[in-house]
Order: structure tokens, then C-alpha cells, then sequence
């Protein structure tokens, strides 16, 4: 009998049949499914006929065809509705997607026939879009490694196994200096805390079998106590140990690991042709190269620095009010910030949340779609992969656009967090087909026959899949290598990050933002004073984000440096750092950059998304307004439909009319008086 997973579904809008997918049915599709995109990745090398477009190109698109389509529905249920079927085999899957995937790349015959198309394009009549395939494809392999050959090809290979090893060695060591540290507090050590902290403390201490309650340095701990401990010797003490993890000598020590690794970095570019590791990780994203990051980081630095300067001192005044002397401390930072905020954004998340309900915030981020964009959404009534899932039909002018999932609830078989993921990407090539798009989030469930009630990050959260969700269905591209959220990381936020601002749009809320109970609109002052508390305290939270970014910056823009602590203490020293922050991650326990290499020299990337999606904000505020139609026509067109069918920044410029500014960034932030 055939798969289930490889047949053709006869389903209602071709979805997975997941009422006949057994756990047992994926480990041999998978096989398959890669037997099969092997043989037809073999098959265009040996093709005998000199190298077209299609029968390159195209040809390579298609290969992992099945491939693709039983891993769409894998990996979705592996990560919203595990078990322990399900994370076997991811463990067994991802080493031979790997090895397939380094397969493909190294295949010596596929790229000579890439590079006989890339030598002749100009001859071959392509229009723009399957240029920029062609290119994309091209610099994949060549970034692999496709041209190297012997010892250099041989060298790589073992360079990137050792960043591999170094990678996980980073990350084990930061999970046991986490786990290693703890404070035992008696009840005089309790002062300032709230009960949930203690209650959370005191859970954490019978767990580890302590006599009370227990500080350690997870994040959900730690954050509360350096908050709300009015015990600045005890703050003291948990801030301390919270900046040493990964740093605190013996075999759990990430210094020595850091430099190895940067050395590599150095060693991976220079093999594969760039000057320095940033040049080569910046070369597939819109910033580009490492001065245009350096300039974007510099200008939101220097206001912020001032905000933060600022705001050091009136909690300096506080700390002295206190009966404490001497300068405001790193330890003594969230703790005054916390009290300032309540004093002056009193706001009672109780109150706000009956106003936020779930089923309305839904409606909302639909209701805003529809007007921006003209798309539909009826509700379908078809078997899904867990009772909680909803699913929408999403039409414009009677035309089928998507099919859109919502997987809202948390559970225990869900990863945390929230995500997007397309089980099924828009293409054309081959014949046209619309995407299955899914939005997962983990907000609490309700007991029956109450609604479900948002935090307002809830409903921010909410509203940022969905940008990402919208991506996906509007995208209107030939290839799929390219569709949807296919874009360079450092532009891939913009759509999700943009849609958040139709939260706050005031007619939005006034219509979605309805009480539970009453049915009454949202009042005015709860409105403002919600919208006020999301800039409190940004002078902090942009410097010490910011000091990481440089310092990744300077890690991989230049020779690696022996000491990288060394190199540290400069960069922070050269931007003049206020004394009571710190880097928001420091070098020995800086994951984003050494537990792998998917954020090195890319840190920057959240704040150049946030300067984006405030800019492409401010285009719609300067045209019409939030719902200015013509402006809506353009971010389809350029942004949400494209893809990487065009260079991110000439999209960007295409859309709005130049590069994003920072000053639309610094006023969302509450800098402008510093923004000269
Ligand atoms: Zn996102």
C-alpha cells in the first residue's frame, strides 16, 4: 500500500489528510521522499544536454518536491503537537536532511552546469525573476563551498565540523553554569518580593530539595528578583552571578571557546573568498556590509545613550532617597525602574485583560487584513491535526489565496514561544498553488465557556504571526525557493513587525478592544496609558541591545581577535557604556553568536527590522493614514507578494520611495528630543 504522505490528497483544498496519518507513516516518507530528490538531483548532473535554465534551474526547484511536501507536515506537527514518536525522528531526521543537503551543494557536475548558466545569462533571455534564481542558487553553492577543491575542500569540511563541536560546547556550558548557581533565601531575604516570586522561588527550592526558597539564574526567576528584591546586597550577589555564567573558569568556561571559534569564522570566510566573516554573513542581507551596520547602530545609539544617561540619574535619586550612597549600580537598575514604572504607568493587567479577548483579537487582525488588502477569511469546517486548530478559507474577488490555520492554545505537547510556518508555499512553477499557512501560539486556554483573555503582548504577539501569515498568502512569485518569508533574515521581520502597529491603531481597538462582559470599548486613559508604558525605559533596553550588536560587529568585521574579552572591553569602552548598564549578553554567554552561527554579525538585525517597520509605519501615517489604500497597494506589491524576487533594499526603496530612516525608530522609542 502506498504512504499516505507521498499520494496525491484528494482532500478539500489538497490539506494533509491528517486524519489517516499515522506517527509510523513519516520515517519511511521521509526516506523516500529523499531517495526520490536524490535520484532526480543525480539525473540533472548526468543530464547529457547542455545546461538550460529549465532543465537546471527549474529542474532543482522541483527535486525536492515530495520532499518538501512531507516535511511541511512534519515539522509542523514535530514542533505545535509533539510526542515522543515525533521527536525521535526529528533527532534522526535532521543529520541526514544535513547530509543530503551537503550532498546537493558538492556536487560537482550540478554546479559545473550552474556555472556554464551563470557564465552565459546574459544570453539566455531570463527574465528578473529567474535571473535572481539563478543568482541565489548560484551564490548557495558557492557559499558551501562549491568551488573549493582538495585541501581547501577538505579544510572547510573540518573547520566547520570543529564550529559545530565549539557551538554545543558553548551552549552545554551555559546550561550547566545555569543550572550550577543558587541562592537559598531565609524569610528576612524575601523582602520586596511578591507572592508570586516567592511562591515561584519557594516551587523551585522543593525541587531541588532546599529547605525554602531558591533564586537560580533561569531567566523567569532571575528577572523577577532583580526586580522586586528591595535586598540590594542580595541583588548584588544574583546580578553578579547572572553576568559570570559562562565566564567563571574551570571546564564550563566559554572565553577560550569564543576565540577559537572567531579564529575559525576568519579562516571559513578567507577559504571561501571574503575578507572577514561579516563580509561573507552580510553579504545575503539587505544591510549588506559591515559600515552600513555600524552607521544604523551609531545613529540609535547616540540618543539612546542620552535617554539612558537620563533616566540613570532620576533613578540615581531614587537609589540616594533609599539611604543607599555611592552610583547607581547594574544590580540596582531594574529594581528603580520597576518602581518608577509603577508610579508612573500604573497599569492593572487584570482590568486590561477582559478587554482583550482572544476570539475579538482574531477578528481584528482579519478585519485589518481585509481592509488593507480586500482578503476574505470564512471559517472551514475540516479534520485537523489537534481540536484546537482553526482553519480559514482566505479568498479575494472569489479567488482562493490561502488556506489559513490557527493553532492558539498552549499544551503540553507544544514547543514554547510562537511561529509561522508554511505547511504547503505559494509557487507557480509547474502549475499554480496556494499556500497553507499556520500561525502557532501558546496563550493560556480557557476553562469551557469562558473566553479566552490576551496580555496585550498576547495580542502583539497575535498580530506579529499574523504579519508573517500575510507574507505567505499574498506571495505571488513563480519559484518557491524564493516565496513568501524566503527573504535575508535581516528583512524577514519587517512584515510581522509592521503589522503590530495596526494594534494600536485607535479605531482598531475601539472596535476590537471590547470588554468580555460588558461589551463596552476600551477606555481612553486605560488606552493611552497602555500605549505610554510600551516606551518606558527604552533608553536601557535599546544601550545595553545595542552594545551586544557592536560588539558582535567588531568580532567579525576584522581579523579575529586573540582576546575577545579584550576586544570587549574596547568596543565599550570607545561607545562610553553608562556605567549602570551592561551588554545585554556579554561575550562568555553571548548564545546568539557562539551557540551557533545564525546571529553572528547579525545581532543587529532586530533593531534594523525595527527601523524598518517603524519607517514603512510612518509611510502610511504620512499618505493617508493606517488604512491608506494606495500605500497598501504598495507594501503588497513590493514587500508582501515579492519574495526575494528583488534585492530586499530595492524592494524597500521601491516601496517607499527611499531607504528607511532612523528618526520614525527614535520617536517610536521616545528619543526625539535626543534625535537632533
Ligand atoms: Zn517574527
Amino acid at each position: 500500500m502506498t504512504n499516505i504522505l507521498l499520494a496525491d490528497w484528494e482532500t478539500p483544498f489538497a490539506l494533509p489528510p491528517f486524519g489517516q496519518i499515522d506517527d509510523g507513516d513519516f520515517g519511511p516518507a521521509i526516506d523516500a521522499a529523499l531517495e526520490i530528490a536524490r535520484a532526480a538531483v543525480a539525473e540533472i548532473a548526468a543530464n547529457p544536454a547542455p545546461a538550460t535554465f529549465a532543465n537546471t534551474i527549474e529542474a532543482l526547484e522541483c527535486a525536492d518536491d515530495k520532499l518538501s511536501k512531507v516535511l511541511g507536515v512534519f515539522f509542523n506537527l514535530a514542533s505545535a503537537d509533539a510526542n515522543p514518536a515525533r521527536e525521535a525522528l526529528q533527532r534522526d531526521v535532521s543529520p541526514k536532511l544535513a547530509a543530503y543537503s551537503a550532498e546537493v551543494t558538492m556536487n560537482a557536475d550540478l554546479f559545473a552546469r550552474i556555472e556554464a548558466l551563470w557564465l552565459a545569462r546574459d544570453t539566455l533571455d531570463l527574465d528578473a525573476e529567474q535571473a535572481r534564481v539563478l543568482l541565489l542558487t548560484r551564490r548557495r553553492f558557492m557559499r558551501a563551498g562549491a568551488l573549493l577543491e582538495g585541501g581547501d575542500r577538505d579544510r572547510l569540511k573540518a573547520v566547520m565540523q570543529r564550529l559545530a563541536e565549539l557551538g554545543t560546547e558553548f551552549t552545554q556550558n551555559l546550561l550547566s553554569d545555569e543550572r550550577e548557581w543558587a541562592l537559598e533565601l531565609s524569610d528576612s531575604d524575601l523582602a520586596g518580593l511578591p507572592g508570586f516570586v516567592v511562591a515561584a522561588a519557594r516551587a523551585v527550592g522543593e525541587e531541588r530539595g532546599a529547605g525554602g526558597p531558591v533564586v537560580t539564574l533561569s531567566r523567569s526567576l532571575i528577572t523577577p528578583f532583580l526586580m522586586f528584591s528591595s535586598r540590594r546586597d542580595l541583588r548584588r550577589r544574583a546580578y553578579e552571578a547572572y553576568v559570570a555564567r559562562g565566564a567563571n573558569g574551570g571546564a564550563t568556561d566559554n572565553r577560550a571557546i569564543a576565540a577559537e571559534t572567531l579564529k575559525l569564522r576568519e579562516e571559513r570566510a578567507r577559504l571561501l573568498g571574503y575578507e572577514t566573516f561579516a563580509a561573507f554573513k552580510l553579504e545575503t542581507e539587505m544591510a549588506k556590509t559591515p559600515e552600513a551596520v555600524r552607521d544604523l547602530l551609531t545613529r540609535v545609539w547616540v540618543p539612546a545613550r542620552a535617554a539612558a544617561e537620563a533616566d540613570a540619574s532620576i533613578l540615581e535619586n531614587m537609589l540616594h532617597a533609599d539611604c543607599h550612597e555611592g552610583p547607581l549600580e547594574p544590580w540596582d537598575w531594574h529594581y528603580y525602574s520597576q518602581k518608577r514604572r509603577q508610579a508612573e504607568h500604573d497599569l492593572d493587567e487584570a482590568a486590561l485583560k477582559p478587554y482583550l479577548q482572544l476570539d475579538r483579537m482574531i477578528e481584528a487582525a482579519l478585519a485589518v487584513a481585509n481592509r488593507l488588502f480586500g482578503l476574505e477569511f470564512s471559517p472551514l469546517d475540516v479534520p485537523l491535526y489537534h481540536p484546537d486548530v482553526r482553519a480559514w478559507e482566505v479568498t479575494r474577488e472569489g479567488r482562493q489565496m490561502a488556506v489559513f490555520l490557527g493553532d492558539y492554545f498552549a499544551r503540553g505537547s507544544k514547543r514554547s514561544g510562537a511561529w509561522c510556518s508554511a505547511m504547503r508555499s505559494q509557487r507557480k512553477l509547474g502549475g499554480e498553488v496556494r499556500p497553507i499557512v499556520v500561525n502557532v501560539c501558546n496563550f493560556a486556554k480557557p476553562e469551557t465557556g469562558t473566553p479566552a483573555l490576551l496580555s496585550w503582548d498576547d495580542a502583539r504577539t497575535l498580530f506579529h504571526e499574523f504579519g508573517h501569515a500575510l507574507h505567505q498568502m499574498l506571495s505571488d512569485v513563480t519559484f518557491e525557493s524564493i516565496s513568501g518569508t524566503s527573504v535575508a533574515r535581516d528583512f524577514v521581520e519587517l512584515p510581522s513587525q509592521l503589522y503590530e502597529h495596526w494594534l494600536e491603531v485607535p479605531e482598531v481597538l475601539a472596535e476590537f478592544a471590547i470588554h468580555a462582559e460588558t461589551g463596552a470599548p476600551m477606555p481612553d486613559d486605560m488606552r493611552a496609558r497602555l500605549l505610554g508604558a510600551a516606551t518606558y525605559d527604552m533608553g536601557f533596553q535599546t544601550v545595553e541591545y545595542v552594545a551586544s550588536a557592536l560588539v558582535d560587529l567588531a568580532f567579525h568585521a576584522g581579523p579575529a581577535p586573540a582576546d575577545p574579552m579584550q576586544k570587549q572591553a574596547e568596543v565599550l569602552e570607545g561607545i562610553g557604556l553608562p556605567r549602570a548598564i551592561r551588554m545585554r549578553h556579554a561575550t562568555p554567554h553571548f548564545a546568539h553568536v557562539f551557540s551557533g552561527d545564525g546571529y553572528s554579525s547579525g545581532y543587529y538585525s532586530y533593531m534594523w527590522s525595527e527601523v524598518m517597520d517603524a519607517d514603512a509605519f510612518a509611510a502610511f501615517e504620512e499618505a493617508g493614514g493606517a488604512f491608506d489604500p494606495e500605500m497598501a497597494g504598495r507594501l503588497e506589491r513590493f514587500i508582501l507578494s515579492a519574495g526575494s524576487r528583488q534585492d530586499e533594499g530595492q524592494a524597500y526603496v521601491d516601496f517607499r520611495g527611499s531607504l528607511p530612516g532612523v528618526e520614525a525608530l527614535l520617536r517610536g522609542r521616545g528619543f526625539v528630543d535626543g534625535a537632533a
